[in-house]
């Protein structure tokens, strides 16, 4: 995960073909999509499926005031979506370096596939 993230992460050396700019970046479309999809379906899965379970311990902490099974599914659910994103983040910067592959020049704007 790391690997693609430096990957991502430094600029790359590609100069732009319209004004010869070595200021180009990678496009993260993939990745921001990823992030948001993954952590939703995180926090819905963890939520439905073991949110009591994994949740109670940080319930247990959080408070005792509320239901161990509402607190317990809100635990579940942040740490689902904190999991989620991280496996979304990952699979979406994959996607944009190998499939997307498109870069912008922040000197003219203009968009390329590398
Ligand atoms: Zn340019």
């Amino acid at each position: 995960m790391e690997c693609v993230e430096d990957l991502v992460g430094q600029t790359p050396v590609i100069p732009c073909p319209a004004c010869g700019s070595p200021h180009c970046s990678l496009q993260t479309t993939a990745r921001k999509a990823g992030v948001v999809v993954g952590g939703t379906l995180g926090a819905i899965i963890a939520a439905s499926f073991n949110g009591a379970a994994s949740g109670a311990a940080i319930a247990a902490v959080v408070s005792r005031r509320l239901p161990t099974t509402v607190t317990g599914a809100i635990g579940g659910a942040i740490i689902g979506f904190a999991w989620g994103a991280l496996v979304g983040h990952a699979v979406g910067a994959d996607i944009d370096v190998h499939v997307l592959g498109m870069y912008r020049c922040r000197e003219c704007g203009f968009e390329f596939k590398k």
